[in-house]
């Protein structure tokens, strides 16, 4: 008997039923998918002592990177048998996104890197994105609108068979909802907000104050309650922030920020071509860069940096005179193509020349051109914002939580991934060694790893946009000499994009 009362609570938490649903003595009736039925029986009956749940872990926030963390722990050994609880109010992970390739394109979508890509197929979560639309790259190139310089980059240059891929967010987001829900991982979604916390309160007291007569849950005393936003409570034993840039969790657990805003937006839509796209473009503008990222399918995203007063008025002009302007902009627009002797930079490094890239004689081309908008424009506007601390007793920050970086090389939920990563890795070294998983100490190694990872990328990106936000004669020579010494040094090529991939070593010369 107590073998079949244990199947079935471990087959409801497969199905990922919130427990404040049911009673111990009350069998659920489920419709085989994650939404909750309850029995008409069980309607009928008020449930007279309401226990608060308890989990292991509740990570608040399901975006790409909370989805991504719960995806980690249930695929390590260590961790899966821990309880997660996932808060966020997107009706997307209550419902589960349902994709089909010919879906048309979102606008919003993400540059995985070789190195997030690894961590997803080791979670079985990469399979999923590959089903629908995706588009790796093997090819990049940058210049900006002076004409002296351009860089070409090459998968062959680092013996790889990609230098990335790009996907839609919605699709990476479904691969990561259908990874946790193909595990038989205890995860229980709150379709809610968190809205209050109060961290190391003590946990003998799990009962609600109208079920007096019910004994708490466990009592091990060291958890923190949270209030979501239908006034119900839970516990957990280790809070996540994975909410986002306006972190609620930051908020409520003190962690203060430093930080600013660009006072520039992105300009982000989708476009289509006569043929496939299979490279990605950034040229850098006076006005900020526009890249035209691929995505399969002739599609291409766009993600164009400009000042708040341009993005509105590119918002509004109509759809002809908007391909007009990004066609201009990726090709003769505010200056010339650049030549490859531009500056004769090939005779300026020959004496750096270790051995070519297979790409350092590529000729500079001309990115293919938008035929037609195939998405909405959105516009969204930066900041760079970094948590001054990640960890303490029991709360954790992880994703734009914690850093929300610009996204001219687009690294940020690549860094998120990163954190989710070793977070989880160090949770199991916690499991391990059978410490408290909201044990600040072992929280703290989390941060010792990924605060320097995180910040020196924040700052080769912020000192990009700035070099890049100033017009100026001598500058605008050192920007080429840099374009085309990246272009030209092989080493320094090959360690630029091993970073870009997501190692962890520094480019040399940074
Ligand atoms: C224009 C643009 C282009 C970009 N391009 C790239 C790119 O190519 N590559 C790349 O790596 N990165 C890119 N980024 C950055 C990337 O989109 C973010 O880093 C990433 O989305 C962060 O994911 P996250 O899960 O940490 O946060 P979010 O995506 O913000 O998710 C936070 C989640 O928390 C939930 N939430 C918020 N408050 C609460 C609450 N109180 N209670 C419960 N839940 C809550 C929200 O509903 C949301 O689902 C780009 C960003 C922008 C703006």
């Amino acid at each position: 008997m107590n073998r079949v009362i244990k199947k079935t609570v471990s087959n409801v938490c497969a199905l990922k039923i919130p427990r404040k649903y049911f009673c111990s003595s009350e069998v659920m009736k489920v419709d085989g998918s994650t939404s909750i039925l309850p029995s008409n029986e069980h309607e009928k009956k008020p449930i007279i002592n309401k226990i608060i749940p308890e989990y292991d872990i509740a990570i608040v926030g399901g975006g790409m990177v909370g989805m991504a963390l719960a995806c980690f722990l249930a695929s390590t050994p260590m961790t899966k048998q821990l309880s997660v609880a996932i808060i966020d109010s997107n009706p997307a992970l209550g419902s589960g996104l349902c994709i089909k390739k010919e879906d048309p394109p979102d606008p919003r979508v993400s540059t995985v890197t070789p190195a997030s890509i690894s961590y997803l197929q080791d979670a079985g979560a990469w399979k999923y994105v590959e089903q629908n639309r995706h588009a790796y790259f093997k090819k990049m190139q940058v210049w900006d609108y002076t004409g002296f310089g351009y860089a070409r980059y090459d998968s062959r240059d680092v013996n790889k068979d990609f230098l990335g891929c790009v996907a839609e967010n919605k699709v990476l987001h479904s691969a990561l909802l259908s990874c946790i829900k193909d595990s038989d991982f205890k995860t229980t979604f709150y379709p809610l907000k968190l809205t209050s916390m109060n961290l190391n309160s003590n946990s003998m007291s799990k009962v609600e104050e109208n079920s007096p007569s019910k004994e708490p849950l466990s009592a091990q005393g060291h958890s923190s309650k949270l209030q979501l936003s239908d006034g119900s409570n839970i516990y957990a034993k280790l809070v996540v922030g994975a909410d986002g840039g306006k972190s609620r969790v930051r908020e409520l657990a003190g962690f203060k920020t430093t930080g600013w805003n660009y006072s520039q937006n992105a300009i982000i839509c989708t476009v289509e071509h006569t043929s496939d796209n299979h490279c990605a473009w950034q040229r850098f503008l006076p006005t900020g860069p526009i890249a035209l990222l691929p995505m399969g399918d002739k599609f291409s995203n766009i993600v164009w940096t400009m000042s708040p007063t341009d993005s509105k008025n590119r918002t509004s002009i109509t759809e002809e005179m908007f391909l007009k302007d990004v066609n201009s902009a990726l090709d003769y627009g505010y200056g010339p193509h650049p030549t490859s002797s531009s500056l004769g930079t090939r005779d300026m490094f020959s004496w750096l020349k270790m051995d070519a890239s297979l790409s350092a004689n590529e000729f500079f081309e001309i990115p293919p051109k938008a035929i037609r908008l195939a998405s909405e424009r959105m516009v969204f506007p930066l900041s760079l914002r970094h948590a001054n601390s990640y960890a303490s007793k029991h709360v954790v920050l992880i994703g734009d939580a914690a850093h929300t970086i610009h996204p001219l090389a687009g690294q940020g939920v690549n860094l998120g991934f990163g954190d989710a990563f070793t977070l989880s890795r160090i949770i199991a070294e916690g499991v391990a060694l059978g410490s408290d998983i909201g044990e600040v100490n072992l929280l703290k190694k989390y941060e010792a790893e990924r605060k320097p990872a995180n910040v020196t990328m924040m700052a080769i990106l912020d000192g990009f946009q700035k070099a890049y936000s100033i017009d100026f004669g001598p500058l605008n020579f050192l920007r080429a000499a840099a374009f085309n010494g990246a272009n030209h040094i092989s080493p320094l090529k090959r360690s630029i994009i091993s970073y870009a991939s997501g190692e962890n070593k520094l480019p040399i010369f940074f």
